[in-house]
């Protein structure tokens, strides 16, 4: 999608750290992590965020599940890690293309 800058990643067109990649996925490294280890997961496919969903796309959640499964094997055995996906601005979204946030590397408090 025009003017999108994960789609613009996706497509190779802006530099970044990829992390890791399957048919559906891309993980690449926050720009300004908020973290220790602060990854993104991103579909390949544009869809805004959750309420853009539809039926056909329901895999890409598992997938994403799947993703952070393999991330966090890979980084020392089976780290504790915490994902998060904003949805709408008032949840704080600033990308416009689905992506779930991968964090770990420090100790997270309870909310
Ligand atoms: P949101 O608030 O939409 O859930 O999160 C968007 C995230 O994308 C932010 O944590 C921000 O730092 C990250 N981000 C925005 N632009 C870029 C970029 O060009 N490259 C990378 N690697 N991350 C980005
Ligand atoms: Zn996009």
């Amino acid at each position: 999608m025009q003017d999108c800058i994960f789609c613009k990643i996706i497509e190779g067109n802006v530099p970044t750290t990829l992390i890791d990649q399957n048919d559906d996925l891309i993980v690449i490294k926050d720009i300004a992590p908020k973290a220790p280890i602060h990854y993104l997961i991103i579909p390949r496919k544009h869809i805004n965020n959750v309420l853009e969903l539809e039926e056909q796309d329901a895999h890409l959640m598992a997938k994403i599940a799947l993703m952070a499964k393999k991330l966090s094997q890979k980084l020392s055995g089976s780290q504790s890690f915490r994902l998060i996906m904003n949805n709408g601005a008032d949840a704080g979204q600033k990308v416009w293309h689905m992506h779930c946030h991968f964090i770990s590397g420090h100790h997270v408090s309870d909310f």
